[in-house]
C-alpha cells in the first residue's frame, strides 16, 4: 500500500514592508486537520482529490503552515516555524513512498533568504536520495537552484489572477504518483530571465504572459513535458535569486527540456517592456473620475496586502478628500488603533480617530477624521475563490463625508470582495471603490466599472519597481538597470537514481 507524506508551508513577503512578520502570523494545522482542505480550491485540496482517488493509498498528513503576505519573517519566527515543520516531517517519514510539498515560493526570513530551499534540503536529507518529492508553487514564487536540486517534479500555477490552485496541486500529485511507479527520469530545465514584470499584460486571460502560459499548458497536454511553467517571482521579495524563469520538466528528454525553456525565455524577453505597471497620477485620476457617471475603481497596488504591503496607506483617501471628490467612496485600510477605538465607542458613536499611517510611517502619515461607527465585526471572512479564512481581527465600518472605510486590525488578502461582503457592504452600491491589489478576477470589478485607474502611489509593493530600492537580487535586472541584455540559456537538473 503506497504511503504519501504531505506537508505545506506558504507565505509571500515584501522586503520593503518595514513591519516584520512572526510565527503567530501562520495558521498551523497538524495531522488530520490538514485534510479539511479536501474540496477546497487550494494546492493541497487539489492534491488530496488525486490521492483520494487511488485505492489503498495511505496519506500521512504532517503539518500545514499558511500565512498571509507580510513583511520579512523575523529570525525567531523562522527558527520556530522551520523547526516545527521539519520535526513534523521527521515524525511522519517511516515507511513513506513519496512526498508532496505544497509551497508558495516567495518566503523570506531574517537570516534565511531561501526558506523553501532550506526546508527542501532538510526534507531531502531526512528522506534520502531515492525518495520521490513533488512540489507545487505559485508563479510569484522564487524557485532557487537549491530548491530544484532537492525535488523530482514541480507544478506551477498557470493562471493570474490565480484560480487554478487546486489544479496545480492535482498536477503535482499526479506527477508524484507517476514517479512512485518508477521508470521515469525527470529532467528539469530552468532558464533564468533577468526581468521583473508587473501590469495588466500578466493577466493570463488577456495578456501577453497568458499567451506564453498557454504554450506551457500545450506542452503538458500533448505530453512533450511532464510539467511546464513560467515563474515571474514576487518583485517585492528582494532575495538573491529573484528573477523571472521558465521551468520545463520532461521525462529524460534533455534536449527538448532545454529547447523549450530557451524558446519560451526568448519569447518572454521582448515582452518585458509591455509587462510593466502603467500608472496614473492620483490628481489626474480623480479629475477624470469626477467626469465619469458610472462606477469607477481605484487600484492601490502599491499597498497590496496580498503582495506583502502593510495595507495602511491613506494616500488615495487623502487625495479624494483634498480634491472634494463628490461621489460615494468605499475603501479598506489596516489600522488597529482606529478599529479598537470604534469597538470601544460602539455602533452609532461619532469618534475622532486617525486612519492609516500607523504601520509604514516612512511612507504614510496619519489622517485625522471625525467618523461614525456604522458596523462592528470580528473581521472573519472567507476568500471568494479559495474559501480560505481571513482573520482581520476586530474590524469596524467607519463613515465620514461620503466615504465608507472598512478598518481592519490585521492585514489580510484584499484581492477579492470578501472583506467588503463580510462587513455588509456591496461595492456596486458605491461610485468609487478602492482595491488594494494589483488585480482581482475580472467579474469582481472590471466587468462592471466604467474605468479602473491604477494609481501611482507610494507603497511597499509599488509597480514602480525602481522606486523600491532593491539591494539583494542579482543585477543587472530589468527594469532596475539600464541596458540589460539577455541570451536564453537553460541549465539542466536531474536527480539520477
Ligand atoms: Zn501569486
Amino acid at each position: 500500500m503506497p504511503r504519501i507524506l504531505i506537508v505545506e508551508c506558504m507565505q509571500e513577503v515584501s522586503s520593503f514592508n518595514p513591519v516584520p512578520s512572526d510565527y503567530d502570523f501562520f495558521a498551523i494545522d497538524r495531522g488530520d486537520a490538514m485534510l479539511a482542505q479536501r474540496g477546497r480550491n487550494t494546492g493541497l485540496g487539489g492534491a488530496l482529490s488525486v490521492f483520494d482517488a487511488v485505492p489503498g493509498l495511505e496519506l500521512v498528513p504532517t503539518i500545514s503552515a499558511r500565512a498571509g503576505s507580510a513583511g520579512l519573517l523575523c529570525a525567531a519566527g523562522w527558527a520556530q516555524l522551520s523547526a516545527e515543520v521539519l520535526e513534523a516531517v521527521k515524525a511522519g517519514l517511516h515507511g513513506i513512498d513519496g512526498i508532496y510539498v505544497s509551497l508558495h515560493g516567495a518566503m523570506g526570513a531574517e537570516g534565511e533568504l531561501d526558506p523553501e530551499g532550506h526546508l527542501l534540503t532538510e526534507i531531502r536529507r531526512m528522506a534520502g536520495p531515492d525518495m520521490p518529492i513533488a512540489i507545487s508553487l505559485d508563479l510569484h514564487g522564487i524557485l532557487t537552484e537549491r530548491m530544484i536540486r532537492q525535488v523530482d517534479a514541480i507544478a506551477i500555477y498557470h493562471t493570474y489572477p490565480h484560480v487554478d490552485f487546486a489544479d496545480t496541486g492535482a498536477r503535482a500529485a499526479r506527477l508524484l504518483l507517476r514517479l512512485m511507479q518508477g521508470g521515469q527520469r525527470p529532467v528539469i530545465a530552468r532558464a533564468v530571465i533577468p526581468a521583473l514584470v508587473r501590469g495588466d499584460e500578466l493577466i493570463t486571460r488577456t495578456g501577453f504572459y497568458g499567451s506564453l502560459i498557454r504554450e506551457c499548458q500545450r506542452l503538458e497536454r500533448d505530453g512533450t513535458a511532464l510539467s511546464a511553467g513560467i515563474m515571474i517571482g514576487n518583485p517585492f521579495t528582494d532575495v538573491p535569486e529573484l528573477c523571472s524563469q521558465v521551468v520545463i520538466v520532461t521525462d529524460g528528454d534533455e534536449s527538448t527540456a532545454r529547447a523549450e525553456a530557451e524558446r519560451l525565455a526568448a519569447e518572454f524577453w521582448p515582452g518585458r517592456h509591455r509587462m510593466q505597471g502603467k500608472l496614473i497620477a492620483l490628481d489626474r485620476a480623480i479629475a477624470q473620475a469626477k467626469g465619469i457617471s458610472g462606477p469607477v475603481a481605484f487600484t492601490d497596488a502599491a499597498d497590496a496586502t496580498s503582495s506583502g504591503a502593510t495595507g495602511d496607506s491613506n494616500v488615495i483617501l487623502k487625495g479624494l478628500q483634498a480634491a472634494g471628490y463628490p461621489g460615494r467612496v468605499l475603501a479598506q485600510i489596516v489600522d488597529p488603533g482606529a478599529a479598537a477605538a470604534a469597538h470601544k465607542a460602539g455602533v452609532g458613536a461619532q469618534i475622532d480617530v486617525t486612519l492609516g499611517g500607523a504601520m509604514d510611517p516612512g511612507r504614510f502619515t496619519p489622517m485625522p477624521v471625525r467618523a461614525t461607527v456604522k458596523l462592528l465585526s470580528d473581521g472573519m471572512a472567507r476568500l471568494e475563490t479559495m474559501k480560505q479564512a481571513l482573520t482581520a481581527g476586530p474590524t469596524a465600518v467607519l463613515c465620514y463625508d461620503q466615504t465608507t472605510v472598512v478598518v481592519m486590525s490585521r492585514s489580510v488578502s484584499l484581492f477579492d470582495r470578501a472583506m467588503y461582503y463580510a462587513n455588509g457592504l456591496d461595492p456596486r452600491d458605491f461610485d468609487l471603490v478602492m482595491i488594494k491589489s494589483p488585480h482581482a478576477e475580472y467579474h469582481m470589478y472590471d466587468q462592471w466599472v466604467e474605468a479602473n485607474f491604477n494609481i501611482d502611489a507610494p507603497g511597499a509593493t509599488s509597480a514602480d519597481l525602481k522606486s523600491l530600492g532593491h539591494t539583494i537580487c542579482a543585477r543587472p535586472m530589468y527594469p532596475l538597470d539600464e541596458g540589460v541584455t539577455f541570451t536564453p540559456q537553460a541549465v539542466l537538473y536531474s536527480r539520477a537514481r
